[in-house]
């Protein structure tokens, strides 16, 4: 919880967030029309996307099969009966006048989501419907000076909207619901998750309370924010101009604002309107849409591991910290990739050659895990020789270089180079011997009580062995040396 000191008392932050999320599908929630992004300007509309008179929309199977798998990936309940119905409003993008959405009755109900925050707890979040809508048209103000141009390509295509209980607290919080949000959307293969590219949206609503207050204050909607870290920024920002609002005494009216990127604040764009204001009414060319309980049952047998269950069972099955295991499963590829490398392996330790030097190497690189330059079967090797011994963990970051720069296979490296540890004993021993000989002074004063010397001499063996005494073994002889 992210409270704001005022200058009258402390408040509270209430967010719920709307989500918009483009369907993956080939055509269009009621038309036959190619849903694919990139096309040239209306070179994918249908007579019922142009909303040609007389037209008929007919409902996409695909589409509600796949806002159905979003449902069961929400842990929410399956409507078997939904309604379409017309929303009405005019804008130059909306031909019909009108956009087919569900109101009071739509495909999803009440659900849930669990959010993983940085110190490693955790939360729920409170999904209160989905609904299944289709997308309005693009107005091209920047193609003449003088004119507006609509591009009608998106008109139809299939949204999910997603809206969540008011039941976030802070902006870290909205930031892990969208990023948890993301992460099941593609690990289900429902909506692709990029915000930059607008196939999924977000409207932030948020409203101050004081703290202890039960009651919730009057919210302000920011409409169509375009990233996690817009998001957060909008929430900075809003909640404390909502502060210097009500401690002044004024009141909030409940409206729609704009997050200015450039300025980082929001503007007010309009008051808000009501449900009444759409006029709504079941759409007389669509019959509800009534699902069969197996088409239900089919889709919930075909669905993936989700990140939560995923993440459990890396904590189970590989002995990994909650936040470690977050991390890998964020990402479908990356959690792939990771269990790659630790099957038959030491999975903590695979993980930590992931996270640390994996993904530090690859965000220098500008690479992801899809495209990286080292393998999992190749990092996996080089774990193996970790563990059994071969290479020390300091000596295998240099192998990892090498293996990032010249795409050679970690065994190789090691023999090239001659990189192998030294776990002969007698080997280490006369190491040690020659330094505590070429040292005498400073065993002495080691002898009278000064212990931090041992890392010296540590660092001095290990100098002459090229780093390639094993640690423990060295660590277990000096002392023994010494004592
Ligand atoms: P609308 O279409 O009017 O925006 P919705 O029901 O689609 O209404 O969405 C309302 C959103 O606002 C939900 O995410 C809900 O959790 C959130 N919300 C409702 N009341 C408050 C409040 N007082 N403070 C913050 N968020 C709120
Ligand atoms: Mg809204």
């Amino acid at each position: 919880m992210s409270i704001i000191q005022g200058t009258t008392g402390e408040w509270e932050m209430v967010i719920g967030l709307e989500v918009h999320a483009q369907v993956i599908s080939h055509s269009k929630l009621f038309s036959g029309a190619s849903a694919v992004f990139g096309a040239a300007p209306n070179a994918q509309v249908s007579l019922v996307d142009a909303a040609f008179p007389g037209m008929l929309p007919v409902i996409n199977e695909k589409c509600v099969e796949q806002a159905v798998r979003t449902g069961l990936g929400l842990k929410a309940q399956i409507n078997l009966t939904s309604v379409f119905d017309r929303k009405n409003y005019f804008y130059a993008d909306l031909p019909a006048g009108y956009q087919i959405s569900q109101f009071t009755q739509p495909i999803v109900g009440k659900g849930e989501i669990l959010l993983d925050l940085a110190d490693g707890s955790s939360r729920t979040v409170g999904i209160t419907r989905l609904h299944l809508e289709q997308d309005a048209g693009k107005s091209m103000h920047d193609q003449s000076p003088n004119e507006t141009f609509v591009d009608l390509n998106r008109s139809g295509v299939a949204l999910m909207e997603i809206v969540s209980e008011p039941d976030m607290r802070s902006g870290e919080e909205a930031g892990a619901y969208l990023k948890k949000l993301r992460a099941i959307l593609r690990y289900l293969g429902t909506c692709d998750g990029n915000m930059e590219e607008g196939s999924m949206r977000c409207d932030v609503n948020l409203s101050m309370r004081r703290v202890g207050d039960p009651v919730l204050g009057t919210r302000c909607e920011i409409k169509n924010v375009n990233s996690i870290r817009f998001v957060q920024q909008a929430i900075e920002y809003e909640s404390v101009r909502q502060v210097e609002v009500l401690e002044s005494g004024g009141k909030i009216v409940q409206e729609t604002r704009l997050w200015d990127t450039s300025k980082g604040i929001t503007r007010s764009m309009r008051s808000k309107e009501d449900a009444h204001d759409y006029r709504y009414f079941p759409d007389p060319d669509l019959l509800p849409l009534v699902l069969d309980p197996a088409f239900v049952e089919s889709i919930k047998a075909t669905l993936p591991e989700l990140p939560d269950e995923k993440k459990a069972r890396f904590i189970s099955d590989y002995g990994l910290k909650p936040y470690d295991a977050s991390v890998l499963v964020a990402e479908k590829p990356s959690a792939d990739y990771f269990e790659k490398v630790a099957k038959g392996r030491d999975g903590k330790l695979a993980a930590n050659w992931v996270t640390v030097e994996l993904f530090g190497a690859l965000n220098k690189l500008g690479k992801t895990v899809e495209n990286s330059p080292v393998s999992a079967e190749a990092l996996g090797e080089l774990v193996g020789l970790i563990s059994d011994q071969t290479i020390s963990g300091r000596i295998a970051k240099e192998v990892f270089e090498e293996m990032l720069e010249s795409g050679k296979a970690a065994a190789q490296i090691v023999e090239e180079k001659g990189l192998k540890q030294v776990t002969d004993t007698v080997a280490i021993e006369q190491a040690i011997d020659a330094i505590l000989a070429a040292n005498a002074d400073k065993v002495a004063e080691y002898k009278s009580g000064k212990d931090k010397l041992f890392g010296f001499f540590v660092g001095q063996v290990m100098k002459t062995t090229g780093g390639k005494a094993n640690p423990a073994m060295l660590n277990e002889l000096l002392k023994k040396k010494l004592a």
